[in-house]
């Protein structure tokens, strides 16, 4: 047992403790972390518990946690034993004093339960006993100098497993444990000095492109050479790990508010500018850099890593380095709250649509109008997809959602057929709509039980939503073609797909982003890029409908450039049903050419 007690403080806890374990009472996060070493290192047998005690005697950690805190014993200078109660239970105690790093410590206790110690030396006889425990401590200090050098080589081999475990094979950099481990050593002393820590994550933008493209070797090639060129970017005393992917992270307990850590980032930004050279081709990367800061935003590993993800998820919207803001975060209470409630909202039907009309430019005809969904709060009025559906998107509730808005948008189609109207109508799917096989056959059977004609229904995908997983996409698409349904590009021009991609892809029509047309009368560039992109759809044999036209000067212009099809305030706001349905009446009782009136 003091033989236990001994080759536990020397080997196992001379590595796993700190110095501050001993400084103070452990704080709750550590306690726990302690429990676990000792349940899984150090109790055996019928061990009881065990203690830490600091220089001064204070009991600073404890497996039971009643003694943290209490004053209890002068601290032990050599190893010392005794049989006394400990934690309500007679026990054999023996301190150990324990050095962590240089200096001396504290003690570290183990408790044995002195009821089987006692019943056995009973059975014996107790001269026998003594006489054994002599022979035991002969044999311990013969067989030290041994032990020692077993132990040294054996600590060897253990610092180059810990190292295998701690590290990323690949780039050498911290791995995810590790990096969890400094970030828990920058709070402790962060506490103790009222400073900030900051904590940056890091995704690189468009790398699945680069391994796809140029293979899995470059893309490992490329994840070395940016780990290199990441720990050039940062203090000594940050630290940069790779958790996995081509995702990165930096604990900076220099960078310990919001104006350092923006610096720190935009370091790293710039950085990052410098293209790499990867044999013989050189490859520009971008990052989306999402940080969390203690104390404002979390003052655990936990929290503070997923505050760092939430703000970089955010990031990758804006291409800037995002600080971590509570309003953008999809799980904090607030927003698991309205996760609930959407549930609700979906089987209360409190889900509208309003419909925007689509105009052919040249004839002026509507032939489709797009199904946008709102949501009639009870308390919060109606809110705009951009309030709830990332939150769908994040959470799952996007399938029933497409589903709800498909099933609702197929109805009023059929009812308008019924009052001698026939627009289509066009449904925006999201990412997660495309990777459900299931997709095709639901849109079959509510085209079937609508009765609507499947040539009536579009679906808008938008670039982004395709390059989450392009091939599982085509082949849904591809079944959503068969079906007869047909297929748009939504907000085109914003997101990286390729001709090559879009050639591939059974579309019909490219919507023009409305960022563009909202500002081609003023803006050359934009006016180039609208120009082009109508070109380019026509020579891939698309109709191309231009988003957000707000005035007749746009307007004008579209219809110069030979665009097909415009949607936006101009010609009307998104409406209701009902409404929709008198406007159509009343556009079709006015005689060509008709005029563009401003509506809703
Ligand atoms: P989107 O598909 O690009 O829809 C067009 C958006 O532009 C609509 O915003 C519409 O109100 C707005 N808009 C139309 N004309 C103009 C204009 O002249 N000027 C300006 N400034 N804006 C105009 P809304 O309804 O807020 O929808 C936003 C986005 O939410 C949609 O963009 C679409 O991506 C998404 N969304 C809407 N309903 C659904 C849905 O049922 N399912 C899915 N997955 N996404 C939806
Ligand atoms: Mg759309
Ligand atoms: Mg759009």
């Amino acid at each position: 047992m003091a033989f236990h007690a001994r080759f536990v403080a020397d080997s196992v806890l001379g590595d796993e403790l700190r110095t501050n374990d001993f400084a103070r009472p452990v704080r709750e996060q550590r306690r726990a972390a302690l429990d676990q070493l000792f349940r899984s290192e150090v109790l055996v047998g019928g061990t009881l518990g065990a203690t830490l005690y600091g220089p001064e005697g204070r009991v600073t950690y404890s497996t039971d946690h009643a003694l943290i805190g209490r004053a209890s014993r002068r601290p032990a200078t050599s190893m010392e034993t005794s049989v006394q109660e400990w934690a309500g239970t007679k026990a054999l105690n023996v301190y150990v004093p324990v050095r962590v790093g240089q200096g001396e410590a504290g003690t570290f206790a183990l408790h044995q339960d002195y009821g089987p110690i006692a019943a056995s030396a009973r059975k014996a006889f107790i001269p026998v006993a003594g006489v054994l425990e002599l022979a035991l401590i002969g044999l311990y200090l013969s067989l030290f100098p041994l032990l020692r050098r077993v132990t040294r080589r054996l600590r060897g081999h253990l610092e180059e497993i810990e190292h295998q475990a701690l590290h990323d094979g690949l780039t050498g950099l911290p791995n995810r444990d590790l990096f969890r481990r400094r970030i828990d050593e920058a709070l402790a002393e962060a506490q103790q000095r009222r400073t900030g820590v900051s904590v940056l994550l890091l995704d690189l933008d468009r790398f699945k492109e680069i391994n796809d493209t140029l293979g899995h070797q470059s893309g490992d090639l490329l994840l070395q050479a940016l780990a290199k060129r990441l720990e050039t970017l940062i203090r000594d005393t940050d630290t940069v790990a790779r958790l996995g992917g081509d995702e990165f992270a930096i604990v900076s307990p220099g960078a310990g508010n919001e104006g350092d850590a923006l610096v720190l980032a935009e370091r790293i930004r710039a950085g990052l500018e410098a293209p790499f050279a990867l044999a013989g081709l050189t490859v520009e990367v971008e990052a989306s850099v999402g940080i969390a800061l203690y104390p404002d935003h979390g003052d655990d590993v936990e929290a503070l890593i997923r505050h760092a993800d939430v703000a970089m998820y955010n990031g990758k919207k804006t291409h800037r380095p995002m600080l971590y803001s509570p309003k953008d975060d999809h799980y904090s209470p607030d927003r698991l709250a309205l996760v609930g409630e959407l549930r609700r909202a979906i089987a209360n039907r409190e889900l509208v649509i309003h419909y925007q009309p689509r105009v052919e430019l040249a004839t002026g005809d509507v032939h489709a109008v797009e199904a946008l969904v709102r949501w009639d709060h009870p308390e919060r009025g109606l809110l705009s997809p951009g309030e709830f559906l990332p939150l769908a998107e994040h959470t799952g509730m996007i399938r029933p959602l497409t589903r709800y808005v498909m099933d609702a948008a197929l109805a009023d189609c059929a009812g308008w057929a019924q009052e001698g109207l026939r627009p289509g109508v066009s449904v925006n799917l999201s990412a997660r709509d495309l990777l459900d096989a299931d997709l095709p056959r639901e849109v079959e059977s509510l085209l079937s039980k609508h009765g609507v004609d499947p040539t009536l229904l579009e679906v808008e995908i938008t670039e982004h939503t395709i390059l989450t997983d392009p091939e599982r996409a085509r082949i849904v698409l591809e079944r959503l073609r068969d079906l007869g349904v047909r297929l748009s590009i939504d907000d085109f021009g914003t997101g990286f797909s390729s001709l090559g991609q879009l050639k591939r892809l059974p579309v019909d029509v490219l919507k023009i982003d409305r960022s563009f047309v909202l500002n081609m009368e003023h803006d050359d560039n934009d006016d180039v890029i609208v120009r082009s992109t109508i070109e380019l759809g026509h020579n891939l044999g698309l109709r191309v409908v231009a988003e957000g036209v707000e005035t007749q000067e746009t307007w004008g212009r579209l219809a110069q450039l030979g665009c097909d099809t415009a949607q936006g305030f101009f010609i009307s706001r998104p409406l209701p049903r009902v409404v929709l349905v008198e406007w159509l009446k009343k556009r079709g009782s006015e005689e060509p050419p008709r005029r563009m009136r401003l509506v809703g």
